[in-house]
């Protein structure tokens, strides 16, 4: 059987004058191909080339990186607001609604997250430590894989069912978390101090969203890495037609 090919949504990089494209964090594919599946860079392309590429992979993941235009939200620039991509922000917008109608599976990580959930209509809270200074700290001062809070997972959840545990270790690498959850998706997962850190479509085949790096865990973390075996599972079945 073929294996099923997974696509991973990228950034644009500029090292220096002569060195400029796209970048996605090595534990991504890495995370992809222990799981089984073939992982597919997508570049930033324009939007019919990126909605082809979408269309010929199995499953997509949505990776990590800046911040999400607040106009996608409604909301005027926040002082603790990071670096906005407008490119990266509309191709993935497109691609997530795009795979939603295909009923096709979308893992979405941190800001992957934060794109869904502006997506089909949520918002976000733009910078946890100015706005909310009472959360935890969500932005580890560790080593990128390390375990830095815990996270409840709601029971009978989608993402219960694939992680198999109530309350999960979690690295934590974002300034921003959603506010209103988008219509049609519910809360899978919070934090201790109520910032939501996991959210779902339940009428879908398999749309996840989490705000920590379930990649840079999953090389030491069995359920981490059970979270990509489950997403190339549920694209298997995608693949068959
Ligand atoms: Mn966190």
């Amino acid at each position: 059987m073929k294996k099923p090919l997974i696509g991973i949504t990228s950034t644009f990089v500029r090292l220096n004058e002569l060195s400029e494209g796209v970048y996605v964090h090595q534990d991504y594919h890495r995370a992809v191909r222990e799981a089984g599946a073939v992982p597919f860079v997508l570049p930033l392309t324009d939007e019919e080339a990126f909605c082809e590429a979408i269309d010929r992979c199995d499953g997509v993941i949505f990776s990590g990186g800046e911040d999400v235009d607040p106009k996608y939200f409604g909301a005027d620039p926040h002082t603790g607001l990071g670096n906005v991509f407008p490119l990266r922000d509309r191709l993935e917008i497109l691609a997530m609604r795009r795979l939603k109608t295909q009923d096709k599976p979308m893992l979405a990580i941190c800001r992957g997250v934060q794109v869904l959930n502006v997506a089909f209509g949520g918002t976000l809270i733009q910078d946890l430590p100015s706005i909310r200074p009472n959360a935890m700290q969500h932005m580890q001062k560790a080593a990128r894989h390390h375990d830095s809070h815990w996270i409840d997972i709601v029971e009978g959840s989608r993402l219960f069912q694939v992680l198999g545990h109530p309350r999960v270790r979690t690295n934590s690498l974002h300034h921003q978390a959603i506010d209103a959850v988008a219509p049609g998706f519910r809360v899978s997962g919070t934090a201790g101090d109520g910032t939501v850190e996991a959210i779902e479509a339940p009428d879908a085949r398999y749309i996840l969203g989490v705000q920590w790096h379930p990649e840079s865990m999953a090389a030491h973390d069995p359920i981490m890495k059970g979270l990509f075996s489950s997403l190339v599972e549920a694209s298997t079945v995608a693949a068959l037609y």
